[in-house]
């Protein structure tokens, strides 16, 4: 698989491949995308897939192939809006705090705190946070209540931010691609 990867990534051309869990898929595409040099989109089915992949696949890789820090990759992740804050909606809601019972409020302290230390705004380092909490869903950064460059908090945006992050110097970018979310 690494061999047929490497070949389609110099002829420019399409690949698909199946192969059964646990056989090694993700270093025979990762091996030979990482010693082409090209930037690369790596869309992932889900949320962990990515992280995995970010967090422990990438790191393993780079200490294998560059131990003496000689080849260091530009690594950024990006999912899908609604799983960042939205600063916007949060100091708007610090103003007029308008929530619905303990378990919202105390959810509501939580973020206020985070978003002061946070350099992602990505809602998964917010561990104690249920994941169909009402509130978040009230909070986040998704596209169809976005005001774009006209918003006060447009420099300071997560999305922004993350946007910045991922393109000027990105070789591998893990993307959850929420069309196949499990
Ligand atoms: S730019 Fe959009 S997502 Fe970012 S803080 Fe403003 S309204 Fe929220």
């Amino acid at each position: 698989m690494a061999e047929a990867v490497g070949r389609a990534l110099e002829e420019k051309r399409h690949l698909i491949v199946e192969a059964g869990t646990g056989t090694g898929k993700t270093l025979a595409y990762l091996v030979p995308v990482i010693r082409s040099g090209k930037r690369v989109i790596i869309s992932t089915g889900t949320k962990n897939l990515q992280e995995q992949l970010f967090h422990k696949d990438i790191p393993f890789l780079e200490q294998a192939l560059f131990p003496n820090g000689e080849g260091k990759l530009n690594v950024c992740y990006i999912k899908g809006r609604n799983n960042y804050l939205c600063r916007k909606k949060l100091y708007d809601l610090t103003g007029q705090p308008v929530l619905s019972g303990l378990e919202e409020i105390e959810q509501y302290r939580a973020i206020a705190a985070w978003e002061k230390t946070t350099n992602t705004g990505d809602r998964a380092e917010l561990s104690t946070l249920p994941e169909a909490s009402a509130l978040w869903f009230k909070l986040d950064a998704r596209a169809d209540t976005c005001l774009g460059q006209k918003c006060s908090e447009w420099d300071r945006c997560f999305i922004t931010e993350m946007h910045r992050r991922a393109m000027p110097r990105m070789r591998l970018m893990p993307v959850f691609c929420p069309m196949y979310a499990r």
